[in-house]
C-alpha cells in the first residue's frame, strides 16, 4: 500500500457513519457488517467479503479508544498539511495473512495499527472459544465469526502461530452421540527441549536493550509517533545468546503429536470446528494458532439426520397396517416399540419423542419412525387361498380403493 492510499482511507466511510460518532455507534455500524456480509455468511461473495474486510480493518483502528485518537490527529495534521511526507513506509493490517516476515515496508506508522487484535466473540455475542468446541454449535454466529475473525485481523508480525486444518471422519452414531477421539497431526509444536524459549538448556532469552521488550522502537515527529521493528531483536523483545541447539533459536519444531478431541453430540457433515490454541506453535513461546477441523459424518445403513431428530423407514405388512400392532425399530443406543394404530396409512411417520440426537441444552430430539408396506412375491398357498378369500370379503363389505380416485 502506498502512502497516497494510506492517506485516503476514511475509516469512518468504511463503517458509514461520520467522524463524530460515538463509539457505541461504531461497535453497532461494525457490528452490522460483520454479520451480513462475514464469509462464513456469504460464501464466494467477493463483494460481501472486500466489504467485511474493510470494515474490519477500520474497525480495528476506530473501533479502539487510544487508535482512534492517534488516527483522527493523523487525519488533522494531513488536513493541515503538516505532515511532512517522509521516505518512511506504512506498516498497516493487510487484513488477511500477515506480514510475513519483516524487510518490505520499512519504518511502521503508528506504534499499534499493524498490530491491532480484537476479540471477535465480542461481536457476536460470546462463543467461549477456550471450551474445545465452545460456541461452535451454539449457532450460526459464534463459530463463523470466530473463524475469519482470527484469520482476517489477527496479522501483527511478531504474532501467534499460524492455524493448522484438518479433517477427521466419523461414524454416522459416534457425531451422533458425540465421541472422544485422538487426532494425530504433524505441526509445528513447542520445542520438547527449551519448552518454547528458543534458549539453550540452563539459559533464557533475555529483554532486548534496545527495545525494552516491545519488540518496536519509535521516533516521535511532531505529536506523532511512528514505529518500527526493533532491529537489534528482529521484532522478538528478546536476544537469545545461545540458541537451543534442536530448534534452533526457534522455540519449536515440527513433530508429530496426538491431541485429544472431545466432539459433542449433534455435529453434522461438513461442519468446521476450530480448536483455540491448537494449531502451530508460536515462534518462541508467542501463543499457538487455531486448529481448524473439517469434519465428515459417514451414512447409516438405518438412521438418517433432519436436524436434532432421527429418521428411519420400517418395513411393514399390509395386514399390519390394517389391524394395528406394534414394531420394534432400533434407537441410538437400544430399541424401542413403536404402536401401529388400527388403519394406519402406508407411509405414515410415526413420532417417538426423546428418543432423536441429543441437544446441547439436555433435550433431545426425536425419532421419526416411516412405515412402509412391503408386498409379498413368494406366499404359500395356505396364505394365498386366505389373502383370496379376504379380496371376496373386501369386495363384499363395499371397499374400492379407487372409489375417489380421479376426482370421481
Ligand atoms: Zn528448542
Ligand atoms: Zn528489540
Amino acid at each position: 500500500m502506498s502512502q497516497q492510499e494510506w492517506v485516503d482511507k476514511d475509516y469512518y466511510r468504511d463503517l458509514g457513519v461520520s467522524s463524530s460518532a460515538s463509539a457505541e455507534e461504531i461497535k453497532k455500524a461494525y457490528r452490522k457488517i460483520a454479520r451480513e456480509d462475514h464469509p462464513d455468511k456469504k460464501p464466494g461473495d467477493a463483494a460481501a467479503e472486500a466489504r467485511f474486510k474493510t470494515a474490519s480493518e477500520a474497525y480495528s483502528v476506530v473501533g479502539d479508544k487510544e487508535q482512534r485518537k492517534e488516527y483522527d490527529e493523523f487525519k488533522r495534521l494531513i488536513a493541515s498539511g503538516g505532515f511532512g511526507m517522509s521516505g518512511a513506509g506504512t506498516r498497516r493490517s493487510s487484513g488477511m495473512g500477515g506480514m510475513g516476515g519483516f524487510g518490505g515496508s520499512g519504518a511502521g506508522f503508528g506504534s499499534s495499527f499493524g498490530g491491532a487484535e480484537y476479540d471477535m466473540s465480542d461481536i457476536f455475542g460470546g462463543g467461549g472459544l477456550g471450551d474445545v468446541f465452545g460456541g461452535m454449535f451454539g449457532g450460526a454466529g459464534a463459530g463463523a465469526g470466530a473463524s475469519a475473525g482470527r484469520g482476517a485481523t489477527h496479522s501483527t508480525v511478531r504474532d501467534r502461530g499460524s492455524d493448522v486444518e484438518t479433517e477427521i471422519t466419523l461414524e454416522f452414531r459416534e457425531a451422533t452421540k458425540g465421541v472422544t477421539i485422538p487426532i494425530r497431526l504433524t505441526s509445528p509444536a513447542p520445542c520438547a527441549t527449551c519448552h518454547g524459549s528458543g534458549a539453550k538448556e540452563g539459559t533464557s532469552p533475555q529483554t532486548c536493550g534496545q527495545c525494552h521488550g516491545s519488540g518496536m522502537v519509535s521516533e516521535n515527529r511532531g505529536s506523532f509517533g511512528f514505529s518500527r521493528p526493533c532491529e537489534a531483536c528482529a521484532g522478538q523483545g528478546t536476544i537469545i545468546k545461545e540458541p537451543c541447539p534442536d530448534c534452533h533459536g526457534e522455540g519449536r519444531q515440527t513433530r508429530p503429536r496426538t491431541i485429544t478431541v472431545r466432539v459433542p453430540a449433534g455435529v453434522v457433515d461438513g461442519q468446521k470446528v476450530r480448536l483455540a490454541g491448537q494449531g502451530a506453535a508460536g515462534q518462541r513461546g508467542k501463543p499457538a494458532g487455531d486448529l481448524l477441523v473439517t469434519v465428515h459424518v459417514k451414512k447409516d445403513k438405518v438412521f438418517t439426520r433432519s436436524g436434532d431428530d432421527l429418521k428411519l423407514t420400517v418395513p411393514v405388512s399390509f395386514s399390519e397396517l390394517v389391524l394395528g400392532g406394534a414394531v420394534t425399530v432400533p434407537t441410538l443406543d437400544s430399541r424401542v416399540r413403536v404402536r401401529i394404530p388400527q388403519g394406519t396409512a402406508d407411509g405414515t411417520t410415526l413420532r417417538v419423542r426423546g428418543r432423536g440426537v441429543n441437544k446441547r441444552n439436555g433435550a433431545s430430539g426425536d425419532l421419526l419412525v416411516t412405515v412402509k408396506v412391503e408386498v409379498p412375491t413368494d406366499l404359500d398357498e395356505g396364505a394365498m387361498s386366505a389373502l383370496r378369500k379376504y379380496s371376496e370379503e373386501e369386495k363384499r363389505s363395499g371397499f374400492d380403493p379407487r372409489e375417489n380416485w380421479e376426482g370421481k
